[in-house]
């Protein structure tokens, strides 16, 4: 199949474009270049005749008209996004217009395109959202596919808008659209600004490693690996108009989360001392969600699909990934804001 993936330089995208070239697709990467981007983390396929690039911004209709009319594709698989929490809260308009304004354009524009080609049944639009549009749990409850939205973050609330408008692009205009929800992903090229790499790499430079409030906030921890591949399994699988959520099985608090990444680089990289002495509590996120969980009955009975590794063999594959590509990692740690407190602006 042709893929468009937007946002396709990015941590999720990339892994999407690498396993999508690996089985054979051909794969088009539709991306901005934001602060979060990183051609780099698709320099494995760049060289593939399965493989181009499409410097364009989701903003831009008549790019993507452009880009549509060009490359034909059979389907899109739309990631790109403004994509931090902490980011949210202190610039909340970024994630309006990407997230909201930019899917609407990508929605207007796959429309044209779809209706051009005639309607072709098989083309889908594959809109890749998040678990925190749900909202926040107590201690007990999973979310599942007819969870209403409570989304409660300038980010989750942008991303909930976004999938409002999937939705009514495939109700209203016969758009043949999938969706997925899915929870906390961590693994290779995760951008140095999210809480598994900070942990890493503060523990690394010998300095505090920051954790919310008392690190009770507990999430479900996708490999993205995995990540990629359900998405691939509900694009050529999934039926249409659905939803999807994908969760990585593994639920645990921040505090245990941090804790197992110290001991994994105890074990790999010893110190002077054990890296969590270097745990350090700071004022929490404002709004912080408490406890995000999924339950993956659909992907499991649908589509026969679970994660294929578990938390700790998913972080110690991602803390033994971040000791051999420190070039990587460096290099995008003088970028905007990246290693500073975001977030604190409410
Ligand atoms: P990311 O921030 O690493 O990458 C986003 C990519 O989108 C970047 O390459 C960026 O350049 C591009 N982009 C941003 N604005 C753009 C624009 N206006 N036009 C074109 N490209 C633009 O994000 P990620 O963590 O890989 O997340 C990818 C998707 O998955 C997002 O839609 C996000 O909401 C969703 N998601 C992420 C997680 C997670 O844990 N990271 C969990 C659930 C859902």
């Amino acid at each position: 199949m042709k893929l468009i993936v937007t946002g396709g330089a990015g941590f999720i995208g990339s892994a999407v474009v690498r396993l999508a070239v690996a089985r054979g697709h051909e794969v088009v990467n539709l991306d901005a270049l934001t602060y979060a981007a990183c051609l780099e983390n698709v320099a494995s396929v760049a060289d593939s005749p399965l493989y181009s690039f499409e410097q364009a911004d989701i903003r831009d209709r008549a790019a993507l008209d452009r880009i549509l009319a060009t490359h034909q594709p059979g389907a899109i698989m739309h990631l790109a996004a403004e994509s931090h929490v902490d980011r949210s809260i202190d610039g909340p308009g970024d994630f309006i217009e990407t997230n909201i304004t930019g899917t609407y354009n990508l929605l207007e524009a796959a429309r044209a395109y779809w209706v051009g080609q005639g309607k072709p049944e098989g083309f889908r639009f594959h809109h890749i959202s998040t678990d925190e549009v749900f909202g926040s749990l107590g201690d007990t409850g999973q979310f599942t596919e007819d969870t209403p939205y409570d989304p409660r973050s300038p980010y989750s609330a942008s991303k909930a808008a976004s999938d409002h408008l999937v939705r009514a692009w495939a109700e209203t205009y016969g758009l043949p659209v999938v969706l997925t929800n899915c929870s906390n992903n961590y693994g290779p090229y995760h951008f140095p600004e999210k809480l598994v790499p900070v942990v890493i790499l503060r523990a690394l430079a010998g300095q505090p490693i920051p954790v919310y409030g008392e690190g009770l906030n507990v999430r479900d921890w996708l490999y993205v690996e995995d990540h990629a591949d359900a998405l691939l399994t509900v694009l050529e699988r999934g039926q249409l108009g659905r939803s999807y959520n994908i969760g990585g099985e593994n639920e645990a608090s921040n505090i245990d989360l941090v804790h197992k990444i110290c001991a994994i680089l105890d074990d790999k990289r010893p110190g002077p001392g054990a890296y969590a002495d270097q745990i350090t509590f700071v004022a929490d996120r404002p709004g912080h969600d408490l406890r995000y969980a999924i339950d993956p009955t659909r992907m499991r009975e649908e589509l026969n699909w679970r994660p294929s590794v578990t938390l700790d063999q998913g972080l110690e594959r991602t803390v033994q990934w971040y000791l051999d590509n420190e070039p990587w990692w460096r290099a995008l740690q003088d970028r905007h804001g990246v290693g500073e407190r975001l977030g604190t602006k409410a």
